[in-house]
């Protein structure tokens, strides 16, 4: 049977979404209940099976009654990237492919595409040419992966071999965090059995940045195997800690610097944004993001490592059946997974259609988007933006009050123009606004902060009114 139609008919109704994305709300007004509903929740396993097409069809009709316009240009919670056509289209090709990319054996289109995307990563973040390169999950694998590396390292200088005997009886590691780690690093951590009670936390400054006397001071507290991790871009401020003065603190102490840099590392492929990451190249592991500001779609994290020997070390399994080449890159290698998809398509397509140029300006945009954003809500009296906008992220605060600011994020949300969250930011209810996607036009930013000053003004109005029948 020919599987062209079915695959035209996802085709169209993929386009039919692209075309109506933006007259719907961004995030959909629907209850869990009514989604399940129309899931069919409750129901028993169909005894028989239902055409394709009609299933995809049906398919179709209740997610998008649930989907979030992630990919459209006005999506600015978390930090979610949006997801260049060219990209949606490569991902489309690998599943269409299915290739099984964990060894050379199984595809080596994968493993080649791997290795040329690898090569171009290195050189568009400027990170040491012979790093190794593994395609994870999220970032958050990527922090696994490259935790996992260092505790190799570390423990293997000081005498112990971590894979093969494990931590029971290990030299203790010493792990120092800033305080404003990212939560998957706790979660490596926990995965990784080193746990997180006894994490030396590195105090930090006003925009969550480490501050480098203080991790001075902590590392003088170690002796033996330690472990140091930074952040590049902090999901809150976009801030980065000081990376010149880490790695110099960290080569010092004969430690390991492991970066978290999700979205930060970006800013090595822009002259403007350099500056924030300097110092970068001189870490022994970086964790990102193709999810994020690549805009590939789901899923797609990176794992890079100037140790290659450790990396691969922590990762390898071998087993008599695996027909592993010599020569030829076995993608399951730099990675916690075994089969897997070809994460190398959609990478090497994003950055072949983008080129340098392309990446940079799609990097820079984001945070002239972002700064214009901070500049028209600056201009109302009841905000004020609580970080200095280094990248594309901005944290604001209305009227200086949790309740306040708490009833306009929801307030925002309700309407539909753009979403985004809220957080807290040291100790104070705050919105946040992350900028990641190479769609948004300064019309989308000019509409969403109308949207958010319309918000907050109706909120006002409505508490003055309370106010007044009180
Ligand atoms: C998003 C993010 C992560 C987690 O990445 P995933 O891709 O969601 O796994 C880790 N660290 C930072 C700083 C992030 O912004």
């Amino acid at each position: 049977m020919s599987c062209t139609p079915l695959l035209n008919q996802a085709v169209e109704i993929a386009s039919a979404y692209f075309e109506r994305r933006d007259s719907f709300p961004v995030f959909p007004h629907i209850t869990p209940e009514q989604l399940r509903q129309a899931f069919g929740a409750g129901r028993p396993v169909p005894e028989r099976g239902q055409a394709a097409e009609q299933v995809i069809a049906e398919l179709a009709r209740t997610a998008e009654l649930g989907l979030v316009a992630h990919t459209g240009p006005r999506y600015f919670g978390f930090v979610i990237g949006g997801s260049l056509p060219v990209a949606t289209a490569a991902d489309w090709l690998t599943s269409a492919w299915d290739q099984n990319s964990g060894l050379y054996a199984t595809s080596p289109a994968a493993s080649v595409v791997e290795e040329v995307a690898a090569a171009w990563l290195l050189e568009l973040l400027d990170l040491p040419r012979n790093a190794s390169v593994g395609f994870v999950t999220g970032c958050g694998m990527a922090n696994f992966t490259g935790l996992a590396a260092a505790r190799h390292y570390v423990l293997r200088k000081a005498g112990w071999d971590v894979e093969l005997d494990g931590l029971n009886g290990a030299p203790r590691i010493n792990i120092i965090l800033g305080e404003e780690a990212h939560v998957t690093v706790h979660t490596a951590l926990r995965m990784l059995g080193l746990g997180t009670r006894a994490v030396k936390n590195v105090p930090t400054d006003e925009q969550g940045r480490m501050v480098p006397s203080e991790l001075v001071k902590v590392l003088k507290t170690c002796s033996g195997p330690t472990i140091v991790c930074a952040q590049a871009g902090n999901v809150n401020t976009g801030s980065f800690d000081p990376l010149e003065d880490i790695t110099a603190a960290t080569r010092e102490a004969g430690a390991w610097l492991h970066v978290d840099a999700a979205f930060g590392l970006w800013a090595a492929v822009s002259d403007e944004l350099r500056h924030l990451v300097a110092g970068v190249e001189h870490a022994d592991s970086w964790a990102t993001d193709g999810h994020k500001w690549l805009n590939v779609p789901y899923d797609c994290g990176l794992i890079i490592c100037a140790h290659p020997e450790a990396h691969r070390a922590a990762m390898t399994v071998t087993a008599a059946y695996l027909v592993q080449s010599d020569k030829e890159r076995d993608p399951f290698e730099w990675t916690p997974e075994f089969s897997r998809r070809g994460r190398g398509f959609t990478v090497y397509a994003a950055i072949k259609h983008l080129g340098r140029s392309g990446v940079r300006d799609m990097v820079e945009r984001c945070c002239v988007r972002a700064r214009q954003m901070a500049d028209l809500l600056r201009k109302h009296p009841s905000v004020e933006i609580l970080n200095d906008v280094v990248l594309n992220q901005v944290l604001v605060r209305f009227k200086n009050s949790d309740d306040f600011t708490r009833t306009v994020i929801k307030r925002v949300q309700q309407d539909g123009t753009c979403w985004l969250g809220g957080t807290t930011w040291h100790n104070m209810a705050a919105m946040r606004i992350s900028i990641s996607n190479w769609a948004t036009t300064e019309k989308d930013i000019q509409l969403s902060a109308q949207a958010i000053l319309r918000a907050a003004s109706t909120v006002a109005a409505g508490s003055r009114m309370a106010a007044s029948v009180l």
